[in-house]
């Protein structure tokens, strides 16, 4: 678990509309909330990341959704 608060370091802006659940986009522009945790995890992690309840979990370019349903789709922005 990367302890880095990403909203310290990152302006982001949700994408709208919301993506379908089966269809999330996936690249280093867009994060994914956990909308159970509010944990933050790029979509395409190039370290492990994951969120606290384990919804979120990223590794090597990969992240893998448990219910992508409680995700919400953010691009990020360096402040
Ligand atoms: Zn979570």
């Amino acid at each position: 678990m990367l302890g880095i608060d990403l909203r310290k370091i990152y302006r982001f802006v949700p994408v709208e509309p919301q993506p379908a659940a089966d269809r999330l986009p996936a690249g280093a522009m867009y994060y994914y909330e956990c909308l159970d945790c509010q944990g933050i995890v790029n979509s395409a992690p190039h370290v492990a990341a994951k969120c606290v309840c384990g919804n979120l979990a990223g590794n090597a370019g990969k992240i893998v959704v448990r219910d992508p349903a409680r995700v919400r789709v953010m691009t990020g922005r360096l402040k």
